[in-house]
């Protein structure tokens, strides 16, 4: 966690994995909104472990790849609101498990110390990118259902971050602007090429 000064020991990272409708399904989630429902399952498990009140479930990178859990003496965490040594690599499916386990190892041949008794996983981070998205035209920006509406952003489902919020809503404005008659050019020719607008697939 960098906070304004960006001087803090802590790093503000998570660790990734991509998950498809094949893993919504294999719980027994359905329909558009299967995304949420896995999202919301997995942090009602990392609620249970912690055992309520905000407090996170927490494991060392070490014991995370050992599969056991950790000591009552863990390492010092960011989070203020508590943690509670857990068996974060029951808390997924093991596939999951599997996958973060893979590029724990990996890291550490990359960048060695990465695996460490002193750092510690919390769980668990489930809103990189939004589990739904909404139709738009790939031009105009406009939803492809309702006309007057622009979906934009981490939310809609054509970002997963800051930038990439931001330089959506700045592409989506433009358009926005041009479909309301309030400039003539041509988005590219001010703003350059999107890498990613219109329909994004995650
Ligand atoms: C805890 C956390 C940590 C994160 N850390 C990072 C990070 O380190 N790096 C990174 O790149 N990204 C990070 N993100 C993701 C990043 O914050 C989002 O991707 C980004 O802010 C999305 O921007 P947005 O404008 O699409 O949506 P938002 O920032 O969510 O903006 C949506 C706005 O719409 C408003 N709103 C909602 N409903 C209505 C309504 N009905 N009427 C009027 N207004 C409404 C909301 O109040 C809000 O202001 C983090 C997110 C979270 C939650």
């Amino acid at each position: 966690m960098s906070f304004s000064r960006r001087s803090s020991k802590w790093a503000n990272s998570a660790l990734v994995v991509t998950v498809s409708s094949k893993d919504f399904e294999s719980l027994n989630f359905h329909g558009a909104l299967a995304g949420v429902d896995f999202q919301r399952e997995l942090e009602q498990r990392a609620a249970v472990m912690g055992g309520g009140n905000f407090v996170v479930p927490v494991q060392t990178v070490t014991d995370f790849l050992e599969e056991r859990t950790s000591g009552m003496c863990l390492p010092q965490s960011s989070y203020r609101l508590g943690v509670k040594a857990s068996n974060l690599h029951e808390l997924f499916p093991a596939h999951i498990t599997k996958a973060l386990q893979d590029s724990i190892l990996m890291f550490e041949k990359e960048l060695p110390g990465f695996i460490s008794k002193e750092a510690l996983l919390h769980g668990v981070e489930t809103r990189t990118s939004s589990p739904v998205q909404i139709p738009r035209n790939s031009t105009t920006f406009e939803s492809t259902d309702l006309k007057g509406l622009y979906p934009v952003g981490e939310g809609a489902g054509f970002a997963g971050g800051i930038v990439s919020a931001a330089v959506d809503g700045l592409y989506a404005g433009f358009a926005a602007a041009k479909n309301l008659g309030l400039i003539t050019a041509d988005i590219e020719s001010l703003l350059g090429k999107a890498q990613n607008s219109g329909i994004a697939k995650y």
